[in-house]
């Protein structure tokens, strides 16, 4: 693991509050997996021996929303559900993170019917989307990483800005 950037000089290391927050959160992520069908195996797979993903210091897996930093939806989520997947990510403590994994998620994937939310992005706020049906273990870690990348390099006043009280105002999360 490289240390953040920052000013060095022997016995020496300086670098800003952001850095260090950004870095210990994004190796210390707690995921809540949604999970509702096949995409689910994948990622049961993803926490197996072979792919592991405790390496990224994530194998502790939340199913406490609150005590959750990541929501990972794997599956189609049926249109009665969304408003469970809304309130979920609801129930997430602040700074919160969510991986839409695999084509029904993302986008409804086949099932372009009228029972299948087309995305989980019409209910909640979406970081990263992995492609695939199913995506390959891989794939998700892939997206993992790419949330690590927000994470780490989130500043730490995001949250209270205005930008992002006006997206969570567009989901019906903060009442206007
Ligand atoms: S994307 Fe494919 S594998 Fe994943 S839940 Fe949908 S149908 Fe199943």
């Amino acid at each position: 693991m490289n240390p953040p950037p920052g000013y060095q000089a022997p016995g020496l290391f300086a670098t800003t509050l952001d850095k260090v927050v950004g870095l210990a959160r994004s190796k210390s992520i707690w995921p809540l997996p949604f999970a509702t069908s096949c995409c689910g195996i994948e990622f049961m797979a993803t926490m197996g021996a072979h792919y592991d993903l405790g390496r990224f210091g994530s194998e502790r897996l939340s199913f406490s929303p609150r005590q959750a930093d990541l929501l990972m939806v794997m599956g189609t989520i049926a249109k009665k559900m969304a408003p469970v997947v809304q309130q979920v990510y609801e129930q997430m403590a602040e700074p919160r993170w969510v991986l839409a994994v695999g084509a029904c998620a993302s986008s409804g994937g086949i099932f372009d019917t009228y029972s299948v939310l087309q995305g989980i992005d019409r209910v909640v706020p979406v970081d990263v989307y992995v492609p695939g049906c199913p995506p390959r273990p891989e794939q998700i870690i892939e997206g993992f990483m790419k949330i690590q990348e927000l994470v780490e390099n989130e500043p730490l006043r995001r949250r209270y800005s205005p930008e992002y009280k006006e997206l969570l105002t567009r989901y019906g999360i903060i009442k206007s």
